[in-house]
């Protein structure tokens, strides 16, 4: 399971707990533990972060302002944020000299043309020296980078890694940025200490990357650690964060060697690189852009007069529905709140996505009797139909998508009542008025 997920899972069946005490934050921390371990996340880690966040759960006073299970939410939240280091804040001035270092096939090429294309769009002219000199393709594709991402390479396969620190200095020197690309090794050794030894002394590195892959999992800190007590590592790249479900793993390992994280690399392409940011990677981790906002703007939505009426009124007919599509709106990314709630298959379809849409579902709803809307099986009557269309100035496609779309929910709604643990988890999670369930909340969303 990724950890994303079980993150998602422990902090929705938490909100949804009927009582919040000391057995439920109890219970929240073991799932905590349980996801971040089996998403391979270092074990000793594990346990600090869940005994600060069990801690701070139980003794820490709450803001007033704030109900007890979002502030909890927030402390984890909080923690898995702090546990993940600092945010970088990348140098894009002129004159570096930037060195990348790693062992065989974590990604470093690949990182510089990332690198490359994002230093360019600071403004900056970027010159590679193509420094691995063992492996016999290196050369071209770097070569081959560079025709994608317009940089200069400086090669020569005659030259030791040391004679091309010192000429390719030179060459480039019309560069504002200087990439060294090294060689690797399948494991850090004394050959591999040497060499990087004589590339520090001849280029001089303002910064150096230390390169490792999410799919190493915790053997990514490992790494971290014996480049660090070996070479003048300024920052960590953490590459292939796309490929495994192990991220979080050589995230956090990295994290627990000291070693700051600079970059990671989500994908094969150039454009593929994202400064790193704890903030911005719990966020996705957890599947919401902020807790706290999304729990607010939970609340404001379900709080709502017009959805509060329609819901009490039970049957689903066209004024509910609209009320209820209104509603959905205002709330912004349904999928997300539902997915951190613990439901994972909402088609994105099921929200009105533009007001014009809105305006239009409007006009029709408005053009219907009083009956229609609310003896729902008249307006299939194609005339009625046809009648309607004219009145809310709107194309007879239109009067039929949103009687289509009241159809599905209608369906949607009935096959989830029949669901009664789900329902009952629902409403609890979302903590709505007396009255109102998700089911009818649901209706809203086609
Ligand atoms: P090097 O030996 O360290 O220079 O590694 P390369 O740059 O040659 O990359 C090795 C392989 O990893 C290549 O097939 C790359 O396409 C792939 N790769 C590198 N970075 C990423 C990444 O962030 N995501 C994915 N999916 N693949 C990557
Ligand atoms: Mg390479």
């Amino acid at each position: 399971m990724d950890l994303g997920l079980g993150i998602r899972k422990a902090l929705a069946k938490f909100t949804g707990a009927s009582i919040v005490d000391e057995v439920a934050v109890k219970e929240l921390v073991k799932d905590l533990q349980r996801a971040l371990i089996t998403s391979d996340v270092n074990v000793k880690l594990v346990f600090e972060l869940t005994k600060k966040i069990e801690k701070r759960a139980l003794e820490e006073k709450k803001h007033q302002a704030v109900d007890l299970r979002s502030h909890i939410v927030k402390i984890v939240y909080d923690e898995l944020v702090a546990v993940l280091g600092e945010a970088y804040a990348p140098n894009v001035e002129k004159k570096q000299r930037i060195l990348l270092c790693g062992l065989f096939g974590v990604g470093k090429t690949t990182t510089i043309a990332k690198l490359a294309r994002f230093y360019q769009k600071h403004g900056l002219k970027v010159g590679v020296i193509a420094g691995d000199i063992h492996r016999p393709a290196a050369v071209e594709q770097l070569q081959q980078l560079s025709e994608q991402v317009k940089f200069t390479v400086f090669a020569d396969k005659k030259l030791s890694a040391k004679e091309l620190a010192e000429k390719g200095s030179v060459a480039l020197d019309h560069s504002d940025v200087i990439i060294f690309d090294s060689a690797g090794r399948s494991a850090f050794d004394s050959e591999l200490a040497n060499e990087l030894r004589d590339i520090n002394a001849e280029f001089k590195p303002t910064s150096t990357f230390l390169v490792v892959s999410a799919d190493l999992g915790q053997v990514a800190g490992k790494q971290a650690s014996e480049f660090k007590e070996n070479a003048n590592i300024t920052g960590v790249i953490i590459t292939k964060m796309d490929g495994s479900g192990k991220g979080g793993g050589a995230l956090s390992s990295v994290a627990v060697s000291q070693s700051r994280v600079a970059f990671i690399g989500t994908g094969e392409k150039p454009d593929a690189l994202e400064t790193f940011s704890p903030d911005k990677f719990v966020s996705r981790l957890v599947g919401a852009p902020d807790l706290q906002e999304l729990l607010t703007r939970v609340r404001e939505a379900t709080d709502e007069n017009d959805l509060a009426k329609a819901m009490s009124t039970g049957e689903l007919d066209y004024e509910s529905f609209l009320a209820q599509m209104r509603s959905m709106k205002k709330m912004g990314p349904l999928k997300q709140v539902m997915q951190m709630m613990g439901v994972y298959d909402i088609p994105e379809e099921f929200i009105v996505k533009s007001e014009d849409k809105l305006k239009n579902f409007e006009n029709i709803v408005g053009s219907m009797t009083k009956n229609e809307r609310k003896d729902t099986k008249l307006i299939k009557n194609a005339s009625r139909q046809e009648r309607v269309a004219k009145g809310a100035g709107v194309k007879l496609e239109d009067v039929r998508e949103l009687i289509k779309n009241f159809e599905n929910a209608s369906k949607m709604m009935k096959g989830l009542q029949g669901n009664k643990s789900l329902m009952r988890k629902m409403s609890g999670k979302m903590n709505l008025p007396k009255g109102m369930d998700i089911s009818k909340l649901m209706q809203g969303m086609k």
